[in-house]
Formats: structure tokens, sequence, C-alpha cells
């Protein structure tokens, strides 16, 4: 049951072939099984009780196609009933008031939570090692990274532990690990998912979306989980679209740009292979390559690496141990009990992040660096716009290398920014970018990780990218291979 896409469980649902309560209980248990350290907070009783609702809404006729359908939550998104920590220490027994936007969107559909996933502490990472509770297992090889930040959502869908998650993406933290985990996953241009209830990290880049097996699964996710949000000063007003609408929409005379900058000497050979027999695939599903540049690529890692902590430094400013969080056992004075709190509930890239923000955001210095990063960023969003002049979609890898070993990086910040490279300027441009399994490598070892490709559009162009990434997923299966225990 559990290798069965969303819209496999969605079908049997509806045909009463299993029950949301049984779907329910089979991931239950398969999660209790897990090894992986994906989930960081399960109530089974809650969870049950969702599941009748949605049984009860299935039998009176008023399903929607995720009605019953079980999903877990990265835990940025705040919940009302279960505890959303940010994988982080600071907030380690925080309840929240209100469920996030997309929390609550997905629950008016008639999901059913299974529970919260483990994350980087503030979705800081690449390798899901910076969370408080213990960095999660690739499922693929339990000794390498899941990437990060959403690496308990992407480990989740690989070992089937859910049949979809949400995720969020800053700068990569919804491809990157759905490329190291080898699943399926969008980040939708930035705007159109409620930030509402989505832990703060950087907040001109932060957009949530959806993980799952497939493209398609994908889309009716996204279908659920967009929408204008009143309660984010930056959500955008739009008609509501069916994401799927084009999903079996033919690829003749797709325009691909392949960007040079992508292909350079930093590139993995085993990578490169896999992603070069993708865009061989898409060639012979109709699609014409181009060749593009995207001349700022490298630019991208010291522009998101100032303006991401510059926003982080302000966001993260309202954990001061009063209102909520941590707070030290032992203090002298007011000022002694916010530096005692901060310094004990924050871990350390969190740490070097705020104080690499509030470096670049001081008087002397906001001008050199936060200021030109800025401007920076506006030419790497004119690169895109002038490269979708000439293309319909732009792809290349999502990472430079398949996942790395646990504890291979993890004293080595910069090692980790750099493997951000080709993320990070689709965040800063806001655009919508997916990833899609597309092979396996072999990292510097005998060893068997998988491989996404990135597909980047313009603008507003989810429903095609969907259709893309769909269109590939009919003629190879990278996306149903489950690793050997599953
Ligand atoms: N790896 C990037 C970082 O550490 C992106 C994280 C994200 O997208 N949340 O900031």
């Amino acid at each position: 049951m559990h290798t069965k896409t969303l819209a496999q469980l969605s079908a049997m649902l509806q045909s009463k072939q299993v029950s949301a309560t049984e779907l329910a209980q089979h991931f239950l248990s398969r999660i209790q099984g897990s090894d992986l350290n994906a989930f960081l907070h399960v109530d089974p009783a809650l969870t049950l009780e969702q599941a009748a609702a949605a049984d009860a809404r299935i039998a009176a006729g008023t399903a929607t196609a995720l009605t019953g359908i079980p999903v877990a939550h990265k835990d940025i998104f705040v919940t009302r009933r279960l505890r959303s920590t940010a994988g982080s220490h600071m907030l380690e027994n925080y309840v929240s008031p209100f469920d996030a936007t997309v929390v609550e969107k997905l629950a008016q559909a008639g999901m059913v939570t299974l529970g919260k996933l483990n994350c980087d502490e503030f979705a800081m990472g690449s390798s899901n090692e910076n969370s408080y509770f213990g960095a999660v297992k690739n499922p693929w090889d339990k000794t390498a990274v899941p990437g990060g930040s959403s690496g308990g959502s992407a480990a989740a869908i690989a070992a089937r532990l859910a049949p979809a998650v949400t995720g969020t993406d800053t700068g990569g933290s919804i491809r990157q690990p759905a490329s190291f985990c080898g699943v399926t996953g969008i980040k939708p241009t930035y705007g159109s998912v409620s930030r509402y209830g989505m832990i703060a990290f950087a907040s001109s880049l932060d957009q949530g979306g959806p993980m799952a097996q497939t493209a398609q699964d994908c889309g009716l996710l996204l279908n659920a989980m967009v929408g204008f949000d009143a309660k984010d000063s930056t959500s955008l007003e739009r008609q509501p679209e069916d994401f799927n609408r084009d999903l079996n929409q033919s690829l003749q005379g797709l325009r691909i740009g392949v960007p040079k900058e992508f292909f350079g000497d930093g590139l993995a050979k085993d990578v490169e292979q896999a992603v070069r027999a993708a865009l061989d695939q898409y060639v012979k599903l109709g699609a014409t390559l181009v060749e593009i540049s995207l001349p700022k690529t490298e630019l991208s890692i010291p522009v998101y690496y100032v303006i991401a902590p510059a926003e982080a430094s302000s966001n993260l400013s309202r954990f001061d141990g009063v209102r909520y969080g941590h707070r030290a056992a032992s203090y002298t004075d007011l000022n002694d009990m916010y530096r005692q709190s901060r310094t004990e509930g924050f871990g350390a890239e969190v740490k070097r992040r705020i104080l690499v923000g509030a470096y670049v955001l001081s008087h002397g210095y906001y001008d050199a660096y936060y200021l030109q990063a800025q401007k920076i960023r506006r030419l790497i969003a004119q690169d895109f716009a002038a490269a979708f002049e000439k293309c319909d979609v732009i792809m290349g890898p999502v990472a430079p290398t398949v996942a790395w070993d646990l504890g291979a990086q993890s004293d080595d910040p910069v090692a980790n920014y750099l493997a951000d490279i080709f993320t990070l300027s689709t965040s800063l441009a806001g655009l919508p970018g997916m990833s899609i399994p597309c092979g396996f490598g072999q990292g510097d070892k005998n060893a068997k990780r998988p491989v996404g490709l990135q597909l980047i559009g313009n603008y507003f162009t989810e429903a095609r990218l969907l259709n893309i990434a769909h269109q590939y997923q009919q003629v190879t299966d990278w996306h149903q291979r489950t690793p050997d225990a599953i």
C-alpha cells in the first residue's frame, strides 16, 4: 500500500478499496518501525481522529481528491495540536496557538496529519545535521545525509513513510533533499504559498511547497496549498488554477535552456552523466536543447549568504526568552536573561548566521554588503529574464554531487554553502523550481545515491513545469524506485 502514489491512494479511497483509517494505521506503523529519525512528533490518537473524520466525509460524498490521504509537515509549519520546534532547542516544547495556513488548507481538504518532520534548525542547512534533534539518515544509504533543510520530508517520501509531505525552500531546501533522496519536489513562485505560520528564516526567500513520489502528486498538493492569504503580507492575489491541467500536453517543440555555468568543473561526473541522460530523454520526447548563460551563478552564493543571514538576524530577534521559547534557568538581569537564553537555545549554525546578518546590516557595512547584495540579486533575476527569451524551461543539476556521508562536512559551513550553487539563484529571483529523480551516482565510493534533475520555470509556470516533469515520469521509472529495504 505504501508504494502507491497519492493519486492511486486517492482512487482507492474513493472506490472504498481502503479506508482513511486503514491508511493512517498502515503509515503510523511504518513510522513506528523506522530508524531514520525523520519524524520528530507523532500523535496516533490525533491522526486516527482525523482519519475517522475523513472516512465520514468520504461516506457523505463530500470528499476532495486529498480527503483521507496522510500527510506529514516539516516542523517549520506551526500546528496547534503537535509541537513545532523548527529543529531547535529554542522551541523544543513550543505548542502554537494556531495552525499555519498550509496546515489549515490541507486539513480543510481532508488530509490526515501523520506528524511533524525533522529539519535543520530554523531551516538553515543542506544536510539536516544542524537539527538539535539529530541528523536524519538517507533511506538509500544510512551512512549518507538526506540533504536539507527539509531532510525529514524527503526521507519520509523515499522510505514510503508518508505519501505526501510539506517542505520549505529558502535557497534549495525542497529541491536539494528531493534530489538526495530520489523524490519529486516543487518550490512554487515566491508568494504563491502563504508564509503565515511558517517559522521565518529569510522572509523574502522562504516558500513552502510539496514533496511526493510524482509530479502529478505534487500538483494535487499544490492545488490545495496555493492561494491568497491576507495574513501574509507578500502573498500573491491570483485566480485559482488547476496545476495539473496540462499534465498530458506533448513536449514537442519545447525549448530547454541548458546553462553552461551549471556544467562546469565543480560538477561531479556521476551527476553530470545522469543529468545529460535525462536531457537526451527530453530530446526523444520532442524537446530541443538551447545553450544559455546565467553569468551571475557564482555570485548567488555570496549574495544569498548576505541576504539570508541579514533577514534571519532580524527574524530571530523575536526569540528573546520572554514571549515564547527557551528561557535560561539562571541569569543576573534582563540583558543577561536575553543573552543566556539565546546562547543556550540556538545551535552553532544559527548563531553564525545571526552574527553575519547583524554585521552586514550594521551602520558601517550596510552599503558594502547588504545593499550590494540586493543590487546583484536584481541582476540575477535579469539573467533569468534574458534566458527565458530563448527557452521555455531551464534544466540542470540540483546539486554538484550526490548526497555526501554523514559527518563529512558537518564542521565545514563553507563547503555546505558552496554545494547550494545551483539552487540559490532561483530562490533569489523568486522563480519556481523542481527536482525530479533522474538516476543514481556513486559519490566517491561504491554507493548508490540518487541524482535529481532541476527544472526552473518562469514566474507562474508551475503547470508547465509539472507537465514537463510528468511527461518524463511517463517514460522513466526513477521516481518509482525505492531503497532495497522498502
Ligand atoms: N542550504 C541553504 C541554507 O543553508 C538553503 C536552506 C533552505 O532553503 N532553507 O540556507
